[in-house]
């Protein structure tokens, strides 16, 4: 059975049930982190995600801003105040379980980072240049990150030494032969202009990854996001996927 990789929910519950429900069963969860942030169900999707069995869950940047680990003037104005919305809303328990979490985290050949493996909360791999640089950073075969909102992959070829970058698209398999870095996409907040929820199913045994599409309630999700009076904007971009 496969694993499951889910990243950047964003405290969309709607988008959480619906990946969930779609995955079906599966072996184990992995979980990028950024469980908060922009979205109007924090403290729910903390409690879906610890109550998912076979989980492994990291920290990411927006879990750490709510914990005060890092300087929130380093997101911009409107991400800014959504921590501040999150900090007077989410509950001690949810504090708990982010302030639990990993930054970054080795599996068999498998190496999970939010961001990077080179700085697993902050950096994105948006380009080949970043990836070739974090191949350095890791020495599994292969490295899952998050933080993007972008269901891209780099592929390195051991031999030839040539990258194969992408954007995944909806239920192409891919064999993972040599070294690649790979990310699920965003389940809460996907940037790719799909506004759908997105998530992977990797398989180790077969060395195959899989991303796949869901769509959910989005205008019931922008509703909450108005009535809790986050910035609109917030709300706008789920229906665009950006
Ligand atoms: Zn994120």
């Amino acid at each position: 059975m496969p694993i499951l990789v889910i990243s950047d929910i964003h405290a969309n519950r709607t988008a959480l049930e619906a990946v969930l429900r779609d995955a079906g069963t599966v072996d184990e969860v992995w979980c990028l982190g950024d469980l908060v942030g922009y979205g109007p169900d924090p403290n729910e999707c903390v409690q879906i995600i610890r109550d998912v069995p076979h989980l492994t869950c990291l920290m990411g940047n927006h879990d750490a801003a709510v914990l005060g680990d890092i300087d929130i003037d380093a997101f911009n104005a409107e991400a800014r105040q959504s921590i501040g919305w999150l900090k007077d809303r989410i509950s001690t328990e949810s504090l708990d379980y982010l302030r639990s979490l990993p930054a970054s985290k080795v599996i068999g050949d498998v190496t999970l980072a939010h961001g990077s493996p080179r700085n697993p909360v902050w950096e994105y791999i948006l380009d080949t240049r970043t990836a070739r640089a974090n191949f350095e950073h890791f020495s599994t075969r292969l490295c899952l990150v998050g933080h993007s909102h972008l269901p891209l992959f780099f592929h390195l070829n051991a031999s030839s030494d040539v990258m194969t970058p992408g954007l995944a698209e909806d239920h192409r398999m891919m064999t993972l032969n040599g070294r690649s870095i790979l990310n699920p996409g965003s389940v809460g907040q996907p940037r790719d202009r799909d506004p759908r929820a997105a998530y992977a199913l990797f398989d180790p045994e077969a060395s195959t990854w899989e991303i796949h599409r869901v769509e959910y309630d989005i205008p019931s999700v922008q509703e909450r996001i108005r009535e809790a009076g986050l910035p609109i904007r917030h709300a706008l971009r789920l229906s665009e996927g950006w």
